[in-house]
């Protein structure tokens, strides 16, 4: 039974939108409250989030949030932080290296080019530590704009026809495209999805790895560390399943 191990032997990881907090919300104090003064007494706990630290930090109340929890992953492990420092950083381009990095950009952006959609705004590549998103509408479209592409999308299939243009021109570089959300679709190495976090919580032996996200299916960006072998996971369909799912678990 879980409720047997000790705080230092059992781990309780969390996916943050969907699962702690609303879509794009803020945590509730309520679920703050529970993680922090119930849950964190009798078991370790940390976040896994596929946002960078900054949108991790907004959405869980503030940069301390790195103190709250004994980790904090951003970028899927990329950027990680145990008990308030950092431990660990990886870069896509230090993976895949500036050439051929862009000869993908150069590529993407070509292909981009000669796109005709509804509409074109701005940012159509950003980069982040871990991965780079490709947005043909372009980030800066306004939340019209944006429903306006999904639609224009879903008829459409560019994004879908994108990625394979994109698969068969790169097969080589080992990546891993997902598309999520309305209008863009990520870029990353193979194995740089939320598994990638468990290879800093495995080392410091849990005898128990727990796992609570929202999009388990395949095609989600929970579906790999909720399927690990390491992890016991669980699904949730929002805050208020997962401090049900933690109460049934840890007997609280
Ligand atoms: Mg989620």
């Amino acid at each position: 039974m879980s409720s047997s191990f000790k705080r230092e032997e059992i781990i309780c990881l969390f996916d943050v939108d969907g699962t702690l907090t609303k879509s794009r919300q803020k945590i509730h104090p309520t679920t703050e409250e529970f993680l922090l003064s119930k849950v964190k007494l009798v078991a370790t706990i940390g976040l896994v989030g596929g946002s960078d630290l900054v949108k991790i930090a907004e959405q869980m109340g503030g940069a301390d949030v790195i103190n709250k929890f004994d980790y904090v992953f951003a970028e899927n492990g990329l950027v990680a932080y145990k008990n308030g420092g950092l431990i660990g950083k990886m870069s896509i381009q230090e993976h895949v290296g500036e050439e051929k990095l862009q000869l993908f950009i150069n590529s993407a952006l070509s292909y981009m080019s000669k796109l005709k959609l509804p509409v074109k705004r701005g940012t159509f590549i950003e980069f982040r530590d871990g991965l780079v998103n490709v947005c043909p509408v372009g980030r800066s479209c306004s939340q019209a704009e944006r429903d306006q592409f999904a639609a224009y999308d879903k008829d459409h299939r560019i994004r879908e026809i994108f990625v394979k243009h994109l698969e068969a021109e790169f097969s080589d570089l080992g990546l891993v495209f997902s598309i999520g959300g309305q209008i863009s679709f990520d870029v990353f190495p193979k194995g740089w999805d939320k598994t990638y976090a468990l290879r800093f919580v495995e080392k410091d032996g849990y005898k128990e790895i727990h796992f609570f996200g929202d999009k388990t299916a395949p095609g989600g960006n929970d579906h790999e560390i909720y399927e690990d072998p390491r992890t016991i996971g669980h699904k949730v369909t929002c805050p208020e399943d997962t401090i049900q799912e933690l109460k049934t678990l840890l007997h609280l």
